[in-house]
């Protein structure tokens, strides 16, 4: 024979025509003589009958109504948890049911009565109303197991962007460091309406020799030496996709949000079509006749990755390789050396500052981009022959130590 325990309060409306006022102030009166009128009393009451832990028994007068089967309990213990019950201000009411219950297993006083949210499995009250998990006693391992897996998921990926952060510091010591070669490959970005752009399948790496040559000339005029040359440049994979748009806007937030977003787009794209290893990647975007202008070329100092505009026209291409190393060098902190009207600022864009007279200049300081023919003209060099690398340039590369 099974008992069925309903609590509530008079508020909740569950005794109002079955209650007795007189016996609930008579079990008050006594109740309050003993010290029962507690919660500690209450809680122990019901650990010993319900079998209840304290934060469950404590948990009853925030879930109210509440109705328990209690698999066996004797008349006196009932008499008890009544009187603990009501003396804490709770409203009890007992009733014998004959129907007979499984044991719950988190509560093993208890009968499954009621049906699991989840489940819709059979379930005691406690372990519905009283458990922080609201569910069966076999659902909530379950859920609760889930919620390691979740946080044990949260840790590796944290522990995937520690690695890709420290490869990505390591990649710039060696950057940096100018000890090392440092490789860096070129992915032309190819959309499907790009395929027309015949001239891309004659590109190889020894279009970009001159670049190596270059970045190896210079330095060595600084005292850099590297073995067997600072950087190597080579032609990598195609990819079908174009890299993150940069920002329309200059704002510092913007560009550190597209650089976040380019270094993961980089990464990402990296795995997805089994990119070379490099230090540096440069994708490129080929443009054909048709293109006047070309949009703006992005290096991005610290991200080891940059987006280059360029004509596909193979009479461009030495002039192309002028761009490529003035953004390779923006990746490895150099600043540009020209005004917002494109005229190479003075002394740091002058490849020849001490020239007398100043104009015309003959040579290009590479990130002041063009050659200075008179004090407001200036031309686009042809070739990396026609570039150097500056004394500012030269300092912020690291090549010139104070
Ligand atoms: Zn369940
Ligand atoms: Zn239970
Ligand atoms: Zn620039």
């Amino acid at each position: 024979m099974s008992t069925r325990l309903t609590l509530g309060t008079s508020s909740t409306g569950v005794f109002r025509e079955t209650q007795s006022g007189a016996a609930t102030n008579s079990s008050v009166a006594s109740s309050i003589e003993s010290g029962a009128g507690t919660k500690a009393g209450w809680n122990l009451a019901a650990k010993r009958v319900l079998g209840l832990s304290d934060d469950e028994a404590g948990g009853v007068f925030r879930s109210l109504p509440l109705e328990l089967i209690i698999l066996s309990a004797t008349e006196s213990d009932l008499e008890r948890l009544i009187e603990r019950a009501e003396a804490n201000g709770l409203l009890a009411r007992v009733e014998r049911v004959s129907a007979s219950y499984e044991t719950c297993t988190r509560h093993p006083r208890l009968g499954r009565d009621q049906l699991c949210r989840r489940c819709q499995g059979r379930a005691c009250g406690a372990c519905l109303k009283l458990t922080p998990e609201r569910l069966c006693d076999r659902c909530a391992p379950r859920i609760r197991r889930r919620g390691r897996f979740r946080r044990a998921r949260i840790a590796a990926l944290l522990l995937v962007l520690a690695f890709v952060a420290s490869a990505a510091f390591l990649d710039a010591q060696r950057v940096a460091s100018w000890k090392l070669p440092v490789d860096v490959t070129i992915h032309p970005v190819r959309l499907a309406q790009d395929n027309a752009i015949e001239e891309l399948d004659a590109l190889e790496s020894s279009v970009f020799e001159e670049v190596d040559t270059f970045v190896d000339h210079e330095a060595k005029r600084y005292g850099v030496q590297v073995i067997p040359q600072v950087v190597r440049l080579s032609l990598g994979r195609s990819i079908p996709e174009s890299p993150p748009t940069p920002p329309e806007s200059a704002s510092p937030l913007a560009v550190i949000l597209w650089s976040l977003k380019m270094r993961w787009w980089s990464w990402q794209t990296a795995r997805k079509y089994g990119l070379e290893d490099a230090h540096v990647r440069l994708f490129v975007r080929y443009h054909g006749r048709e293109m006047a202008t070309l949009e703006h070329s992005l290096g991005l100092e610290k991200g080891r990755v940059g987006v280059v505009h360029l004509f596909a026209d193979p009479t461009q291409w030495a002039t192309n390789n002028v761009v490529i190393a003035h953004e390779l060098l923006h990746i490895f902190g150099a600043t540009d050396k020209y005004g917002p009207d494109g005229t190479p600022t003075f002394p740091a864009g002058y490849a020849e500052p001490e020239r007398a007279p100043l104009h015309p200049q003959v040579e290009a300081e590479i990130m002041g981009g063009r050659i200075p023919l008179t004090p407001t003209e200036s031309v686009i060099p042809e070739h990396l022959g026609l570039c150097t690398v500056g004394e500012t340039t030269a300092r912020e590369l690291g090549w010139i130590q104070d």
